[in-house]
């Protein structure tokens, strides 16, 4: 993603009251920040957030966080939600390195990767976020039957993710390497940012879910 500063973002970001300022606090309490009962899905990565208000506007029983690093990105969806609120939709501005402090054990049901950073350096494959060590971090704030589902038009990186799956000790429970034609995953897809412009250039989207 092409990122420029913006300038007062942060300050935007501090302001906002769709924004958990102190997520750490938040940890084992994010039904009682929502007000309900609902099972609670987040997204890594949520970017300017098309495929999360997408998502809450089609499922109000569930409660959706979305994670991103930088606020610059973040405000974009920050100004999208101004506009247009949604109830059942909380952001947090932070690195997902970070997720077991501010999501207790299986507090969370559903995770969402789209698109994520290739980090194409093997010396940095620990940072993708399908890497064995991110699903420990999934595995510490899942819930029983929580899944994590990802997509990507990155053929290496997607290889790579189907085969930490299994190095984590998790299970496929689904794949596909062109989702836009595979009538069972793509029953229901919601599009990303990303997924829009890559499948417009037609690249193939590859997709997995794997469970615990
Ligand atoms: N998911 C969106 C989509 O599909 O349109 C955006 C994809 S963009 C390529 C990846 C996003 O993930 C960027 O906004 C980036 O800042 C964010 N990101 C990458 N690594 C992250 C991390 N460790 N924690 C939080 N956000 C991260």
């Amino acid at each position: 993603m092409r990122l420029r500063n913006i300038p007062g973002s942060r300050e935007a970001i501090a302001a906002s009251s769709w924004c958990i300022q102190e997520p750490e606090e938040a940890k084992g309490g994010w039904k009682g920040i929502f007000g309900n009962e609902n099972p609670i899905h987040i997204e890594i990565g949520m970017g300017k957030g098309q495929f999360l208000m997408r998502l809450a506007k089609a499922n109000p029983h569930i409660n959706y966080v979305g994670i991103e690093k930088y606020s610059s990105v973040l405000l974009r969806a920050l100004q999208k939600m101004e506009e247009s609120p949604i109830e059942n939709i909380r952001f947090i501005r932070m690195d997902a390195e970070d997720l077991c402090q501010v999501f207790g054990e299986g507090e969370v049901s559903r995770i969402y990767l789209n698109f994520s950073d290739p980090w194409p350096k093997d010396r940095h494959a620990k940072r993708r976020l399908t890497s064995r060590q991110f699903f420990s971090r999934y595995q510490a704030i899942l819930d029983r039957g929580g899944a994590v589902e990802f997509k990507t038009d990155n053929a290496g990186l997607f290889d790579f993710s189907l085969e930490e799956v299994g190095a984590a000790g998790w299970k496929l429970d689904g794949f596909t390497r062109d989702l836009h034609h595979d009538a069972a995953m793509g029953k229901g897809n919601v599009m990303t940012e990303y997924e829009e412009r890559f499948s417009a250039m037609g690249n193939p989207i590859h997709k997995l879910i794997a469970s615990r």
